[in-house]
């Protein structure tokens, strides 16, 4: 597909940000480029707009900025899983481990319905644990989690995706 050189070729990558050794992949140089931005939304909603999905989870704070436009697009509601503190009703909450310490994601209690099915939407998948706190969120609330969709991953993080029985999808790899 075409398309995926124009969107990686957007992403702008940033070298020791934020602490040295990193190289940031920057999405908002994607959201820039119009056609670039046009042709990551297009590649999402052509692939899930027939998959009975019913709702949409985007993970603070990058997954807001694709999240939204899908969910309009294939007739789903959306769903922030915000950080810690940020909601302000009732919450259902999910730690996971990071390199150094944990963090966790919230979910308003009854924004997801037993029964619903959903897609989580990030920018970037490292590790997983990020999406897999955001599944456990999910699935605790009674969805079917149809896929994780990110933007960028790393190809060897789907072996752990699938050996969890979950899936796994991505536009492009780190630049
Ligand atoms: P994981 O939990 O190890 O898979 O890390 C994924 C999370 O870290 C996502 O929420 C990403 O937004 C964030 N992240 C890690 N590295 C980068 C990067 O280079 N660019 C943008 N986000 C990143």
């Amino acid at each position: 597909d075409p398309r995926l050189k124009a969107i990686s070729e957007a992403i702008r990558v940033i070298p020791n940000f934020p602490k040295p050794g990193i190289m940031f992949q920057d999405i908002t140089t994607l959201l820039l480029d119009h056609n670039a931005f046009k042709h990551t939304i297009d590649i999402f909603v052509d692939r899930y707009r027939d998959m009975d999905i019913s709702v949409v989870a985007g993970v603070e704070a990058r997954g807001f900025m694709f999240g939204p436009s899908i969910a309009l697009a294939i007739g789903a509601k959306f769903v922030p899983l915000r950080k810690p503190r940020k909601l302000p009703g009732e919450v259902i909450s999910e730690s996971y481990v990071l390199e150094y310490g944990t963090d966790s994601l919230e979910m308003h209690v009854g924004a997801v319905r037993p029964g619903d099915r959903a897609l989580i939407i990030d920018d970037l998948v490292a590790t997983g644990g990020t999406l897999f706190a955001a599944i456990n969120l999910l699935e605790r609330s009674g969805a079917e989690v149809t896929e994780c969709a990110c933007v960028i991953g790393l190809p060897i993080v789907k072996e752990r995706f699938r050996s969890n029985g979950k899936r796994l999808y991505f536009l492009v790899e780190p630049r």
